[in-house]
């Protein structure tokens, strides 16, 4: 009599943060199979002053070309916003500038506590700030004008090896000195430990017999597919998973959060931000946060920044947005409400004079384009779901465990939240 215990099989769905976290940790107590929409991630490798060369021809004048430059990227627009998301192994996280912040306030408040994740993930994980050791003196001077201007500056925790960057500052288009830790890596893991890997392979919906998910429906480099398992995990992100529930007859709500991000910047010949680390630090403020960042997608695609890299300054200002907006089909509805307005005008004002102790004049100072890559909300966790991290709309064998879970905006990096989040439900499976 053959006794041998079949396997349970789960499908994860994405690649990010909470995909590969959840692939990782459920391969071995499930057989996984990972169903990816792109394939492997490639960093921008061509030279960006040469590329900026270009600029006055006119080439780069819709901000969805960079998709010709960086195949992974993804921009979007909104009424009045861009927005961006990495499509393809490791999603968002190969994009990041490697930010490992803790942002659990509102999952606390209804009562979920990730402590022991968050423990678990500073082992695991190369969570680290020696990048200080490194920073050059523009960083230094920023970091002290921070600290004079009572704005507590605070040396942003990195997923990196410090050692290996080279201060290129590309981090957002691709880290090519693997310095930059992402989830490809844990992707990786979970292949090695048996789990199958699909790439190429987009998820369009669920068959949903009953109260289970009987199959997940996907087109695989053209070709109609369809996968069972016993679980299905969603985690296509904050814009992919309340498409695939749409599409499956599960409708999400208008709660759709981005985190929109605006920067000043203003001339200041020589000083060669260019080369620095992007958001080295951290100030909190109430409702955002500014850090330095040279921001691409202003430099290649918007007419105010016509300098050369090397020779501006430029600090961003990344807001916690009211959470009004949804995505439907390939429509995503997003517009800045009087109130994120309201909060971006302080923020400006404030970035202005940060400038300006730079010594760079308000009348010399220009504004970058709203463009925003931290979507989410829109099937947001209650008290109700504090212990089965089950969202009760959803079928019993079916979990969300991307940003769309996450209850509010946060107007900070997410990945490590996510991350620990997706590792609770993973245990609690
Ligand atoms: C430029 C930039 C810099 C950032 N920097 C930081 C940072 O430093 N720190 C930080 O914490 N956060 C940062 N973020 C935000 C962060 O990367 C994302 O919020 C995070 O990755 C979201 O995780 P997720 O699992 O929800 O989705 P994602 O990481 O976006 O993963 C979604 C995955 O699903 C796949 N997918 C989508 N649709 C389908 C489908 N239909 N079928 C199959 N697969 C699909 C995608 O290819 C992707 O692999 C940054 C974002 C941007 C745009």
């Amino acid at each position: 009599m053959n006794t041998a215990v079949k396997k349970k099989t789960a499908v994860v769905v994405g690649t990010g943060a909470g995909g590969a976290m959840m692939a990782k940790e459920l391969q071995g107590k499930y057989q996984v199979t990972i169903l990816e929409a792109g394939g492997e991630f490639k960093p921008f490798s061509l030279s960006v002053n040469r590329m900026a060369k270009l600029r006055p021809t006119g080439l780069y004048f819709d901000e969805r070309m960079i998709r010709m430059l960086i195949p992974n990227m993804l921009v979007e627009k909104t009424q009045d916003m861009i927005m961006v998301r990495g499509i393809g192994l490791g999603g968002t996280t190969t994009l990041a500038t490697g930010n490992a912040v803790r942002y659990d306030g509102a999952l606390k408040e209804i009562g979920i506590d990730l402590d022991e994740q968050f423990n678990e993930l500073y082992e695991e994980l190369p969570v680290t700030t020696d990048h200080q050791k490194n920073w050059t003196k523009t960083t230094q001077k920023m970091f002290r004008l921070f600290e004079r201007m009572g704005l507590d500056p605070i040396v942003t925790p990195k997923l990196m090896d410090a050692d290996k960057c080279a201060g290129c500052g590309h981090c957002a288009v691709g880290c090519k000195y693997g310095a930059k830790w992402d989830t490809r890596q844990l992707v990786d893991e979970a292949v090695r430990s048996g789990a199958e890997l699909v790439t190429g392979c987009t998820v369009t919906d669920l068959e949903i017999t009953g109260k289970e998910v009987t199959a997940v429906r996907a087109r695989c480099h053209g070709r109609k597919r369809s996968f069972r398992a016993d679980l299905v995990v969603l985690a296509a992100g904050g814009l992919g998973t309340p498409v695939i529930l749409e599409q499956s007859g599960i409708p999400c709500s208008r709660t759709l959060f981005v985190d929109p991000v605006l920067c000043v910047a203003g001339p200041l010949p020589g000083l060669r931000q260019d080369r620095q680390l992007l958001m080295p630090f951290i100030s909190q403020q109430e409702g955002y946060i500014l850090a330095p960042y040279m921001d691409y997608l202003s430099f290649f695609f918007n007419k105010d920044w016509r300098l050369p890299m090397r020779d501006m300054a430029s600090i961003m200002i990344k807001l916690a947005d009211e959470e009004t907006g949804s995505v439907s089909g390939k429509k995503i509805d997003k517009q800045m409400t009087d109130t994120d307005k309201a909060h971006m005008e302080g923020a400006v004002k404030l970035t202005r004079e940060i400038l300006v102790h730079m010594g760079i004049p308000e009348e010399k100072q220009f504004l970058g384009t709203l463009n925003a890559g931290h979507p989410g909300g829109m099937l947001p966790l209650t008290e109700a779901e504090k212990e089965t991290l089950h969202h009760a709309a959803l079928p019993g064998n079916l979990y969300v465990a991307d940003a769309t879970i996450l209850p509010k905006a946060m107007g900070n990096p997410p990945i490590l939240t996510i991350m620990a989040l997706a590792k609770k439900i993973a245990a609690a499976l």
